[in-house]
Formats: C-alpha cells, sequence, structure tokens
C-alpha cells in the first residue's frame, strides 16, 4: 500500500470539513442560475470487487455505501432530473431547474439491477443506462474485463505484448500493466485491439468460468417499465474514431434498432464509448445527427450547458472509487 502525500492528507481534510460547514452550498447558492445547466454524473459498477473477481474492480465506481452518501447529496441538496428533463431543455421546450443532476450509468452490468436502481428509486432518482447492445444477457466479457484477468490471474510473473513485457509480480505492477496496456489497446484500431487482448486471455489461462455479467433484455424491460431510461452506447462498444465511419454507423444504428426492437420504445440519446476528446469527431457526429439523435454524452468532466456545448457533445461526470463524498459535492459547486 502506498502512502498519500502528507498535502494530500491535509486536502482531503479540509475539504471534508468544508463539507460538513457547509461551504460548498454557500458558494454554490451566491452563484448564478441558468435552466440550461445539469451536472451529469457517469457511474459504471457500484459493487464490492469481492462478489465478482473476475470484473477489473477499477471499473467500480463507488461502494454500495458510498453510492447511497452520493444519491442522498443529490436528493437533499441538488433537483434531480430524468433525461426527459434534459432532452424538453434541449429543444427549448422547458427550463431545467436549478443544480440539475441526471444521474446517468454506463454498460449494463448486473448490478445496475441489484445495487443501483434500489438505491436510486428509494430517493427518488431517475437514472439513465446506456447498454452496448451486443453485450445484454451473454456470457462474453468485455475486453477490459478479460484484459484485467490476463493481467491480475495470470500464473506468470511476466507477460509478453505487442506493447512491451511487464513484470506482473505483485499487484502494484499488475495494475501499472493493466494501466499501460489499456491505454496501448485504446490507441490501437478496433479489431486488431480485441484480437490483442484475446490473445492475452487465452494465454493467461483464468481461473474463471463464464459468468453472465450483463442485465438481460427481460431485466431491462422491466427496469424501463418502472421508470429507468435505456439508451444506446453502440452495440459492441468500439472506440468509434477506431473503426471506419460505416461501421460506426452500423454501431449506432443497431444499437437503437435493438433497444426499440426489446424495449418498445427509444429515446433520440447517445453516450460514447469512452467518451474522452479523441473518441469522437464532426464525422461521427454528423452520423448520429443522421440517426435522430438529439444529444449525446461524452466523458469531458465538466457540468453541461446546453446553451454552450455541442448537444451532440455533452460533458459527463466520472465517478470513481477514489472519489470521497465532499470531493463529489466539490465537483457539484457552481464555482
Ligand atoms: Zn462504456
Amino acid at each position: 500500500m502506498t502512502r498519500k502525500p502528507w498535502y494530500k492528507n491535509l486536502k482531503h481534510g479540509l475539504m471534508g470539513l468544508a463539507e460538513q460547514a457547509g461551504l460548498f452550498r454557500l458558494v454554490s447558492r451566491r452563484l448564478p442560475r441558468t435552466g440550461q445547466k445539469v451536472y451529469v454524473l457517469a457511474y459504471h459498477r457500484v459493487d464490492r470487487p469481492e462478489n465478482r473477481p473476475w470484473l477489473d474492480p477499477a471499473h467500480i465506481s463507488a461502494s454500495p455505501e458510498a453510492f447511497r452518501a452520493h444519491m442522498r447529496l443529490i436528493a437533499n441538496q441538488y433537483h434531480p432530473v430524468g433525461i426527459t428533463d434534459v432532452l424538453a431543455a434541449a429543444r427549448g421546450e422547458a427550463p431545467l431547474p436549478p443544480d440539475a443532476v441526471l444521474v446517468t450509468v454506463d454498460d449494463g452490468y448486473r448490478d445496475f439491477a441489484e445495487v443501483i436502481y434500489p438505491i436510486v428509486q428509494e430517493y427518488g432518482i431517475q437514472p439513465t443506462l446506456f447498454i452496448p447492445t451486443a453485450f445484454i444477457g451473454g456470457r462474453e466479457l468485455f475486453w477490459w474485463d478479460k484484459l484485467y484477468q490476463a493481467v491480475f490471474w495470470s500464473r506468470k510473473e511476466s507477460i509478453s505484448t505487442p506493447a512491451g513485457t511487464y513484470l506482473v509480480d505483485t499487484p502494484e505492477r499488475k495494475r501499472a500493466a493493466v494501466e499501460a496496456l489499456l491505454r496501448f489497446v485504446k490507441s490501437q484500431e478496433n479489431e486488431t485491439a480485441l484480437a490483442l487482448v484475446d490473445g492475452l486471455y487465452e494465454q493467461a489461462e483464468p481461473p474463471f468460468g463464464a459468468h453472465r455479467s450483463t442485465l438481460t433484455w427481460d431485466e431491462l424491460r422491466a427496469l424501463s417499465q418502472q421508470g429507468v431510461s435505456i439508451a444506446a452506447h453502440t452495440h459492441t462498444h468500439p472506440i468509434l474514431t477506431r473503426v471506419d465511419l460505416d461501421r460506426a454507423y452500423q454501431e449506432m444504428h443497431l444499437s437503437q434498432e435493438m433497444i426499440a426492437r426489446h424495449i418498445g420504445t427509444v429515446l433520440p440519446v447517445f453516450a460514447y464509448p469512452d467518451g474522452k476528446i479523441e473518441t469522437f469527431n464532426q464525422a461521427i457526429e454528423d452520423a448520429l445527427h443522421l440517426e435522430g439523435i438529439e444529444i449525446a454524452f461524452t466523458m469531458m468532466n465538466e457540468q453541461a450547458d446546453l446553451e454552450r456545448h455541442k448537444l451532440l457533445q455533452l460533458p459527463r461526470i466520472g465517478v470513481w472509487r477514489s472519489m470521497t463524498v465532499p470531493q463529489l459535492h466539490w465537483r457539484l459547486t457552481r464555482f
């Protein structure tokens, strides 16, 4: 375990004190409000790592306890909104309330039904779930979970890859290897990236059988009937700038079509896989526009402003396990 430097501990301590003293609330109240801004939070999994040791714990956004604290904060001090409210504001039909927060969850993991939904329901929060439709109900792992298994559950002390050889004899070195390989894989053309990960996964022979990690269409239909908005996150979750434009268009179209077919209705809403600046471009936005998509979410990590941002580039704030409640509160402070 590496110790945090003293100034980080001090910073955490001060943030906790500021939060308790209500300072973030005070700062927020004194800043101007408009009806076109919304904090869009992006969660992935909410779970305990040991519940599903075959999935990369780095994709856990919060423990169930921390997630509950986040939702309590949002319900008590903000105005939770649903995606239809954001759409109405984007169309100029109705402004958003001040301090609007939209909770979104990516990838359709099973803990959405087991952990996330019961908590958001308790606080009257209407979440949006972005799903890569090819993975729904199947036993295929996402490539990042395969990469995690290939490194963390390999019995070898080092692994050689097209990106170099990595020592994987301690948890720290394993995590560093996963991070380096994630960056390398994301820089490759999609099919090359998948082949590389499959190769490492097969070599490692991880000890897990096939598990279903995602929700089924039946579960999604039931969640949709209970008020969860289900929206598209491509079909097979490629980074859209790492496939050709025809394939990118098919990915968007097929995911919209499958949601319409299985859920009965589909929203003109989309979330880019990965969502960083290099994962979308004008040609992709044109294709989304052709598909009838009105708003698309990135991971550009700031408050979304429907006047200032392009509607096909709305930022979301990624939530990760390292984020404390005071840090989240700070991110949601208009400053
Ligand atoms: Zn995703």
